[in-house]
């Protein structure tokens, strides 16, 4: 079965490799020990082996999709979350991926994300809880922007500014912060510096810079709405 990943990447790792990752592998298998629990208010199934962190991922993920449904991005299919200590797809330094076949994203516990984070990663000075609060957010943003692109589905730089720019809009205004001050950059961001090598060699600064597009007068959701229906396209030459 092939599918394809995009995923939550540690700074500094071969992103090349990861970020458009094509992996043949076989169809996953819970742990023994992981309950599937079904959120009360979404159409969303969450694979974990501890009851409080599925509680925790239904409650992130129907936040995440009202948010999601405001800026042009709705859900159409059911989604799992998966919790588990080791991804089943991805480059090992991911923390997060979203599997399109089969409309499954895969975290890492918060518990083991502390693990995988070293002091240059963008998103170092988080919580483990916010940083996966975070992560669950950049994730569904992939799963619904599958959803709602299909087989029009943007460039590999315009599906992660669509997912950073939403998973920095879930931070608490401190935590964003801390991610900007990691990555200084310049305002303002051009479409032209969000492109498929910052993207690789920076994924910290691409994120800083996806918010500060954003969040700039005039873009927003409706600059979202125009990758969605690719009447404005990122890093055009590239993936
Ligand atoms: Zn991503």
């Amino acid at each position: 079965m092939v599918h394809f990943v995009l995923g939550s990447i540690r700074e500094g790792t071969d992103l090349r490799k990861t970020l458009f990752a094509i992996c043949a592998v076989v169809a996953a298998s819970a742990a023994d020990a992981s309950q599937h629990t079904a959120c009360d208010t979404r159409n969303v199934t969450v694979i974990a082996n501890d009851p409080e962190v599925s509680s925790r991922v239904c409650t992130v993920a129907d936040r995440a999709l009202a948010r999601l449904e405001k800026c042009n991005l709705r859900q159409t299919q059911p989604i799992t979350i998966e919790i588990k200590a080791q991804l089943e797809y991805g480059h090992p330094a991911c923390l997060g991926a979203f599997v399109c076949a089969e409309n499954r994203v895969e975290l890492l516990p918060p518990s083991q994300i502390s693990d995988q984070m070293d002091d240059t990663h963008a998103f170092a000075g988080l919580s483990a809880t916010d940083l996966f609060d975070s992560l669950i957010v950049h994730e569904l943003t992939h799963a619904l922007v599958f959803q709602t692109a299909g087989d029009e589905m943007p460039t590999v730089s315009a599906n992660e500014y669509i997912a950073y720019a939403l998973q920095l809009d879930s931070l608490s205004a401190p935590n964003r912060r801390l991610v900007l001050q990691s990555h200084p950059t310049g305002t303002p961001v051009m479409a032209d510096d969000l492109n498929d090598m910052v993207l690789m060699f920076s994924p910290g600064l691409f994120a800083a810079r996806a918010w500060l597009h954003f969040s700039a007068p005039g873009h927003g959701c409706d600059f979202v709405k125009r990758l969605l229906e690719n009447e404005t396209r990122l890093n055009p030459g590239g993936y």
